[in-house]
């Protein structure tokens, strides 16, 4: 099949795509050998394909095929994500359009209406994926929610509870208020804010004339507070403490107390102790038996009923009921200003807690919830990085991990929404009723005491009563439970499948740093608590696509770049080659599209190098291409170049592929493929090809094939398509490139002596070439060439005379190995060789003469003009700043292009004053 003139990528990627499916060239090869697994990263069934996706499946893809190709059965297993908070926000706001809320709508309708959704709308990342060309093998395809997957889910729960590492307790948390959930502490997002620090009055209960003063940044609050702390040493406090402070607004009486946490230095010294909404507070709260009162409801709104169960009285209880915090802090700090209690207001910056996924100001909240004791799982998940058996690259990210994994906090696994893996935890009616409240929607709210049966399927009846009616645990579990044991419970965990021993542990792992806590770390968590064993050998940390001037792309500065776009328009080989050979270890990706485009020139120069191969090779046998012509004795000096320069090509493009290199890998086959094979070999072989020698013909013609079909094999990790498509075309039919074997170089290819004098060679065709240029020699014209130097060089040079002849346009060439230099004559060197280009060759004297002198008057002049205006006071103090520096840079450059043209001219005239 002849290859067309111009390479459309539309149609051949959609082609190839089919082809490698239909074949089932994606799944793991089914022969012994060593194996070598991934899991994808799952994204959310809610995404759609971004720039992070791209970079990390094309990273990934590169990867699989090279591994495939080198004789591992590759396993990547792909597969989606369910998102619980995030697919429930996206459900719910389709809802809120068609006026329905999903209180309305109740837990089941709700839930099938999200599966409903998910079946309709979850798969369109996995379509664009595939666009991408990943060759993952889709028969594994698998969702967080899926029945074995949740199987798994709650295999693990059961397990985390029976070794006592799952506790249910009421904690203070992170809690949402509009997305109704408590969050885990990774979730909460910190930025500064500008806010305010309110000095209040609190005066004494006993003597409302003395008072002290609090700082804080949260008013509304101190319906909560339980205390007043101060530092043990502050003497401005000490007759204070074990008195009692009357708050103003309830009347509550609190205690002063002296805990040494208090900061002295903060506002006054003095603290109002808000228990049950501040993580410092609720410990001290510990420390001193306070009460911890929850203000709040779900929604963050004032919450009478902690009042009223305390025998709390007064109006202020109805002014403040059902008040939004925000709001009721306005009425708090304007009421203590009308009674007198605020002594003043600063501003002040401060650090707030946002959700994850909504961006609201997370509260702290008291409520029961489900927590895994994580010490015990976080100190052999730090080991085996320590020890190194599983290597974090770059490895700067390491400290990072260590850093986290050091602090880390149990963590809190329930989630109050409806989408995700319902708690496996039932509790019966009948023995726990007083801890059971049913709600108006027929939920239950579980008390903090409520006791909990752990099962892997619904109990039919309560093991102490009897009784059967038993609900179950309304929660669900954070999503990164479920990706915690994505790497076994993907290969069929807890079952002990065949998967399971052939590509656990995976053997390596490709993600941003975005998720390294969220998930690689309770990955490595949960594969060596149920697995015994690592889940993945390397993680390879790869960086952020950024838009061309290094910004963070985002939805709001409108510099986002749809990947499809860009296949569309650059081709999908171009993109992933871009991609690669930016992904330099640590450092972001400026993406740019005259970058793509240039690599768009390079899958087209990859085209046009294949046509002329093409060409020039149709009639040979198949046989003789590849491992067999490389392998001849007999080569020409050309061929043995490329020889040499191919294998350390190959070892160079595994070096960088098995560290992680993946720019080294593309930097490197761009090199040897445009910069070697096309610009240097093809030309020469052009001279073999036309040989009257028909031997030298043959060996030509099988050369350029075998060297073409390792290009392709070594490029095909990185563009599939186009190398599939060459691959195809080139021979009588044949098997897919994708399960070729990837390219190994032979000892006795690589030849120092060969290289040294093809450098040797291509400098002396460089120097003419630039001789020719600088003396503006029209590109067509012959010209003859003196060479003086040493008679080895000589000797080399002039075996190589014919390449000379047609990759510099020699007519003819002298060799002298000593005697008078040649005069009148352009020079250069080449170490100890000199080269002489004879003038009336390369030009006519006179006329070149008056051209550079024509042009230095010109640029005179325009250089004139640009010095008037910088004289010009009056321009200088009117023009921008940024106006004056480009005009300096002008003179700048028409100065140094003055001096060039003179010492063109000047040389001309040594040359022609030497010659007369
Ligand atoms: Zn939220
Ligand atoms: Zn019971």
């Amino acid at each position: 099949m002849q290859l067309p003139k111009t390479y459309s990528h539309k149609d051949v990627e959609t082609k190839w795509y089919a082809y490698w499916m239909s074949h089932g060239l994606f799944a793991p090869a089914d022969r012994p050998g060593p194996s070598f697994s991934m899991v994808i990263p799952p994204p959310n069934v809610t995404g759609s394909l971004h720039m992070g996706h791209a970079l990390n499946n094309t990273l990934q893809d590169i990867l699989c095929r090279y591994k495939r190709m080198d004789g591992y059965r590759v396993l990547w297993v792909p597969g989606t994500d369910h998102a619980g908070i995030a697919t429930q926000n996206v459900v719910e706001r389709q809802l809120a359009q068609k006026k329905v809320s999903r209180a309305a709508l109740g837990r089941k309708k709700f839930v099938e209406t999200v599966w409903n959704w998910k079946r309709e709308a979850g798969d369109t990342i996995l379509h664009q994926l595939k666009a991408l060309g990943v060759s993952c093998d889709w028969s594994h395809e698998r969702f967080t929610m899926d029945e074995g997957l949740s199987r798994a889910v709650r295999e693990a729960f059961v397990r985390l509870w029976e070794d006592r590492l799952l506790y249910r307790a009421q904690r203070l948390i992170n809690w949402c208020p509009r997305c109704k959930t408590a969050l885990a502490d990774i979730e909460v997002l910190h930025e500064e804010a500008d806010g305010s620090l309110w000095h209040i009055r609190y005066p004494l209960a006993d003597d409302s004339a003395q008072y002290l003063v609090v700082a804080t940044t949260r008013p509304e609050t101190m319906l909560g507070d339980t205390a007043v702390a101060v530092h043990p040493e502050d003497e401005r406090y000490e007759k204070w403490i074990g008195k009692n402070i009357r708050l103003p607004i309830s009347g509550r009486i609190v205690p002063v107390i002296a805990d040494p946490y208090v900061d002295r230095a903060f506002g006054t010294g003095a603290l109002k102790i808000t228990p049950g909404h501040d993580f410092n507070d609720f410990e001290i709260g510990e420390r001193f038996g306070l009460d911890k009162i929850s203000i709040f409801d779900a929604d963050a709104r004032i919450d009478a009923s902690a009042f009223l169960a305390r025998g709390e009285t007064g109006d202020w209880i109805a002014r403040y009921r059902g008040k939004d915090r925000s709001e009721a802090r306005k009425l708090i700090v304007a009421e203590l200003e009308q009674q007198g209690f605020l002594e003043k207001t600063e501003r002040h910056k401060l650090s707030m807690g946002y959700c994850y996924r909504c961006h609201t100001i997370i509260e702290p909240y008291l409520t029961p919830q489900w927590f895994v004791d994580i010490k015990p799982l976080a100190k052999p998940a730090m080991t085996v990085v320590q020890e190194g058996k599983i290597r974090i690259i770059p490895e700067a990210w390491s400290n990072s991990y260590f850093a986290w994994m050091e602090n880390i906090k149990d963590w809190c696994v329930s989630r109050q929404i409806w989408w995700g893996h319902q708690i496996p935890a039932w509790y019966c009616v009948g023995c726990d009723r007083a801890n059971l409240i049913e709600g108006a929607d027929g939920e239950y709210w579980l008390g903090k005491d409520a006791k909990p049966i752990v099962a892997r399927q619904a109990p039919s009846q309560c093991s102490s009563c009897g009784g059967s009616e038993l609900i179950q645990d309304p929660d669900v579990l954070d999503t990164w439970f479920s990706s915690g044991l994505w790497p076994f419970s993907t290969l069929g965990w807890p079952e002990q499948t065949k998967d399971l021993k052939s590509f656990y542990p995976t053997s390596a792992l490709v993600t941003g740093f975005d998720i390294l806590f969220f998930w690689v770390a309770r990955m490595i968590m949960m594969g060596l608590k149920f697995m015994s064993d690592v889940p993945f050998h390397d993680v390879y940390i790869h960086a952020l696509v950024r838009d061309e001037q290094g910004q963070k792309m985002s939805k709001s500065k409108g510099n986002v770049v749809d990947p499809l776009d860009v296949m569309h328009q650059y081709g999908t080989d171009a993109f992933r080659f871009t991609l690669a050979a930016m992904a330099a270890m640590g450092r972001d990706i400026k993406l740019a599209a005259d970058r793509i485009a240039g690599y768009q020139n390079f899958v087209n120069k990859l085209w046009n190098a294949a046509r002329f191969v093409q060409m020039n090779t149709a009639n040979l046998p198949t046989a003789d291409f590849g491992r067999n012509a490389l392998r001849e004795r007999d080569l020409g000096f050309a061929e043995r170049w490329i020889r040499s320069r191919l294998a350390f090509t190959i070892a160079e493009a595994r070096a960088a592929i098995d560290a992680f290199r993946f720019n080294d890998y593309a930097n490197i086959l761009y090199q040897f493929t445009w910069h070697e094979f096309c610009d240097w070999y093809i030309e020469m072989s052009k001279l073999a090809l036309s040989s009257a020698d028909l031997v030298v013909a043959e060996r030509s013609r099988k050369l350029l094939r075998a060297i073409l079909d390792d290009i392709l094999l070594l490029l095909h990790p990185v563009m599939p398509f186009v190398t599939e498509e060459i691959w195809q075309s080139l021979g009588s039919p044949r098997e897919s490139i994708m399960v070729q074997p990837y390219p190994v170089s032979e000892e006795s290819w690589p030849d120092a002596q060969i290289e040294r004098q093809m450098t040797f060679l291509m400098d002396a065709v460089r120097a003419i070439r630039n001789l020719r240029t600088e003396m503006n020699c029209p590109p067509g014209k012959e010209v003859n060439v003196i060479f003086r130097g040493a008679a080895e060089d000589l000797r080399f040079l002039r075996e190589q005379e014919p390449y000379f002849r047609s990759l510099a346009r020699v007519s003819a060439a002298e060799f002298r190995e000593g005697g008078e230099r040649p005069k009148g004559a352009a020079t250069a060197v080449i170490g100890t060789t000199e080269i002489y280009l004879p003038l009336e060759d390369l030009i006519n004297l006179n006329e070149e003469r008056a051209r550079l002198s024509k042009e230095v008057g010109k640029i005179e002049d325009e250089l004139a003009r640009v010095q008037r205006k910088l004289g010009n006071a009056d321009f200088i103090a009117k023009a921008k700043s940024d106006v004056v520096h480009r005009e300096r840079e002008k003179a700048t450059q028409f100065e140094e292009k003055i001096r060039a043209l003179r010492a063109s001219l000047g040389k001309l005239q040594e040359i022609q004053a030497e010659r007369n």
